[in-house]
């Protein structure tokens, strides 16, 4: 079975990462999601009406109920076959699972089909600009009037939300409410009056996340995902999702920029550097140890403090990687020709964000040291 599974998608890529479609080879990914973009929407498109997409979704919902070995190999074989990054991972990854888990058949029936077909994008609406590591003191709020929520508060850092169709909120529903309670998951559209989207210019010079301003934007009264008031054991889901299987999808563009590296220090004599190819090779024993351990997280069913251990593990990782790249370059990476950054000066740049997403190494350490190692707690506030 694997072994079919393993050459139909490799025959399947062969045969269709070519035509227009070639010029996606190794394109996209965080700090380049500019790239191609249009182009990479046909191609998850592409991917979607053969079946390669949603492969972990339930059959009864549009997907293929593959285990998580054959989904390992489908992240295997993509980054073999060089394809590019995803345009529509938030839909597929986060709140599909989100909605499987939580939603109503009539969020279900809404909203799952226009995820599988790539018809509708999504966002995620959490971070605030008083509410980041501290995600708990979220203070939009959504009230009822007649049969809609009207929705008022500014989100920000929300990736992508240029390009999303929706946005799954977290909103303060209980008027005088505080930390964790009194918080819904809805589900708003983007494209609306009251929905304003300022892009943030990033070190990269391209702008992949926003500011995102509700200034009474509404949503109907039944989209909220889960109860109205349990808003945070959804929002946590999503984020438990977003650690799971999605991280072998994020490897791949880690083995897809190590080995174009070593392709460049081959090519440019930085090879022969011995440092360099030191650095190189623990560089590729660090990813083998990611990947064993995100095959060992991934066959237990609550992934708990280990999903604080690989987040660390990886952002670190990749942020030397980064500053590798700078290495392998040389003197030239210090230049940007026309003002425009190369793909190697934009990962050393993108990648200085990795200890701040998905949740900094400050507070990774403070998980470890207080749930694992029982330290003392931290004063809170
Ligand atoms: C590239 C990128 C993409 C993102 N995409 C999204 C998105 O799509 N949707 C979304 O909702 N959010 C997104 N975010 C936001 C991200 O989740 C937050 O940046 C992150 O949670 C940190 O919050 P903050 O930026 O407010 O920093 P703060 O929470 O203000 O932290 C600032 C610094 O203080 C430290 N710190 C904070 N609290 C403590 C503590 N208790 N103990 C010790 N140190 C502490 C932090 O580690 C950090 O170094 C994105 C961020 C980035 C960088």
């Amino acid at each position: 079975m694997n072994g079919d599974f393993r050459q139909q998608l490799r025959a399947w890529l062969a045969d269709n990462l070519c035509g227009e479609f070639a010029k996606l080879r190794g394109v996209g990914g965080p700090g380049r999601e500019h790239e191609q973009y249009e182009l990479r929407r046909e191609w998850d498109r592409k991917l979607a009406k053969a079946g390669w997409s949603c492969l972990g979704w339930p059959v009864e919902h549009g997907g293929r109920g593959v285990s998580t070995q054959e989904q390992v190999i489908f992240y295997e074989e993509y980054a073999a076959a060089n394809a590019p990054a995803r345009v529509n991972h938030i839909g597929e990854e986060l709140l599909g699972p989100t909605l499987i888990a939580f939603g109503t058949p009539e969020q279900q029936s809404r909203f799952l089909p226009k995820i599988l077909a790539v018809e509708e994008l999504w966002c995620q609406g959490y971070s605030e600009p008083g509410a980041g590591s501290d995600l708990a003191s979220v203070s939009t709020t959504a009230t009822v009037d007649g049969d809609d929520w009207v929705i008022t508060g500014q989100k920000v850092w929300t990736s992508l939300a240029h390009e999303a169709d929706w946005c799954f909120v977290l909103a303060r529903t209980e008027p005088g409410s505080r930390r964790r309670d009194g918080l819904s998951y809805l589900l708003v559209p983007m494209r609306q009056p009251g929905v304003q989207v300022r892009p943030i210019r990033q070190l990269t010079g391209t702008s992949e996340f926003n500011e995102v301003f509700f200034d009474n934007a509404r949503t109907a009264k039944d989209m909220v995902v889960g109860e109205v008031g349990d808003g945070w054991r959804v929002a946590m889901a999503t984020l438990a999702f977003e650690r799971g299987v999605a991280t072998l999808g994020q490897q791949v563009g880690f083995r897809r920029e190590l080995d174009a590296l070593i392709d460049l220090a081959k090519r440019n004599g930085a090879i022969d550097d011995p440092v360099i190819k030191e650095r190189l090779t623990r560089s590729w024993i660090g990813l083998e140890v990611m990947r064993a351990h995100a095959l060992r997280t991934l066959s237990r069913k609550d992934p708990g403090y280990e999903a604080s251990v690989s987040k660390l593990v990886w952002a670190r990782w990749h942020r030397e990687l980064g500053e590798l790249a700078m290495q392998v370059r040389g003197p030239e990476s210090m230049v940007a020709v026309d003002g425009d950054l190369d793909e190697w000066q934009r990962l050393y740049l993108f990648s200085r964000a990795d200890t701040i997403y998905g949740g900094s190494d400050e507070i990774q350490r403070t998980i470890i040291a207080e749930r694992v190692l029982g330290l003392p707690k931290e004063p809170r506030a």
